[in-house]
């Protein structure tokens, strides 16, 4: 589904990304680990288009993407969330969602008040799926933190997306919060068979969920494969996990 080739990219001189490989298959949940400043989350910046490559590819169902505007790679069916909590904060809820449903919306103008009905009825199932039905008109700013990242993903399922990026969808969440994440992350790709590319930095969420791990760290791939593979590489363990890890 997903395939980046050789991807790099500098800030002024500096080499944030100067090798990133990464393959995701229709169906997978695939996390990438590595310490803060790997290049993580420039990464994902790349792929949904906040940040335009300096070279490399990447292909979305056999199609390079690299360089489209964001919108057009949302439209072609990648959705995702931020490290940073992006939400419109005095928007209730359900507006987050259904302004995310709608801008996804093709119809023409004659068909908007069709559209309109829709829209409210797709916000109302994601809603539902999410477990966000009873805070659907609570002003966003108000939520809990760990309600505010859920939030996120349901405004990044307003997309509907084929392959969903989160971008540490556990950062700062409670151990509660996390494994409610966990459970939201499990159905998300089981239920409603959606490819789902992550980073994060608890690892018992990453061993659990995930069916391959890429591993970063200067701007490189170390090694990608599954989590049994990575477990024992040592240059994973001398690197990332800390020796004994
Ligand atoms: P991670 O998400 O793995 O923590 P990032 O992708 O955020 O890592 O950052 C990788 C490196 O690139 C870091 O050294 C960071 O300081 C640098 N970097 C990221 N974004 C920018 C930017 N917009 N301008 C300059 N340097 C940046
Ligand atoms: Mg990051």
């Amino acid at each position: 589904m997903l395939i980046v080739e050789n991807l790099q990219k500098s800030f002024d001189g500096f080499r944030a990304l100067s090798d990133a490989q990464l393959k995701v298959e229709k169906g997978e949940v695939v996390a990438v680990i590595g310490p803060n400043g790997a290049g993580k989350t420039t990464l994902f910046n790349l792929i949904t288009g906040q940040l335009k490559a300096d070279s490399g590819s990447i292909l979305f169902k056999g199609e390079n993407i690299a360089g489209l505007p964001p919108y057009l790679i949302c439209r072609k069916g990648i959705g995702r969330s931020f490290q940073v909590v992006n939400i419109f904060s005095r928007l209730s809820v359900f507006e987050n969602v259904r302004v995310a449903v709608m801008s996804c919306n093709k119809s023409t103008f004659s068909l908007f008040s069709k559209a309109k009905e829709t829209s409210v009825y797709e916000t109302g199932e994601i809603l539902k799926s999410l477990g966000l039905t009873e805070k659907a008109d609570r002003i966003s700013g108000s939520l809990s933190h760990g309600d505010q990242k859920v939030l996120e993903m349901a405004i990044a399922l307003g997309n509907r997306p084929e392959l969903l990026i989160l971008d540490e969808p556990t950062a700062g969440m409670s151990p509660e919060e996390t494994s409610d994440t966990l459970e939201l992350m499990k159905l998300l790709s089981r239920e409603r068979g959606i490819t789902i590319l992550f980073c994060e930095h608890d690892m018992e969420l990453v061993f659990s969920i995930a069916n391959r791990i890429m591993v970063m760290q200067h701007g490189r791939t170390i090694i990608q494969g599954e989590p049994d593979v990575v477990r024992n590489d040592t240059h994973v363990q001398e690197a990332y996990l800390g020796g004994g890890g």
